[in-house]
């Protein structure tokens, strides 16, 4: 599997970087973002790494998709948003920050303006919290 070591999204994919873990399997991973823009915003990357959607495999980002469904379900009883915003940029004009495909799901409220990236670090004890709650309800 292709992976590169500068790559951070990779070395979380191998084990080698920290993260919020809420779902593997063998071609997709799923955590928290730590710079949340809301509680349970969560990304699904590949584990194989593709910079976007122009070198991905299908079946890679087929994984994706039915993994943002199963997401969804667990979103929906942990925290039971009003809406949910999914995300997916590729290269930097159309707004991708990480060179790494991945996809956000970020939950959405009413009344509240939510955007893709906040400026500020999740608490530490809340994202742990935040992972251990939706890896249960996805089980
Ligand atoms: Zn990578």
């Amino acid at each position: 599997m292709h992976q590169l070591d500068d790559c951070i999204f990779c070395q979380i994919a191998q084990g080698n970087a920290p993260a919020y873990k809420i779902h593997e399997d063998e071609l997709t991973l799923t955590f928290l973002d730590i710079f949340p823009a809301t509680a349970g915003h969560l990304l699904i990357i590949t584990k194989e790494h593709f910079t976007d959607i122009f070198e991905a495999r299908p079946e890679a980002l087929a994984r994706v998709a039915s993994n943002s469904v199963l997401m969804t379900k667990a979103l929906e009883k942990v925290i039971a948003p009003d809406g949910l915003g999914i995300y997916q940029f590729n290269r930097a004009c159309a707004g991708q920050t990480v060179f790494h495909y991945h996809m956000h799901l970020i939950p959405q409220f009413e009344g509240k303006d939510i955007g893709i990236h906040s400026k500020q670090a999740g608490d530490p004890e809340q994202l742990a919290a935040m992972a251990e709650q939706l890896k249960a309800a996805i089980q």
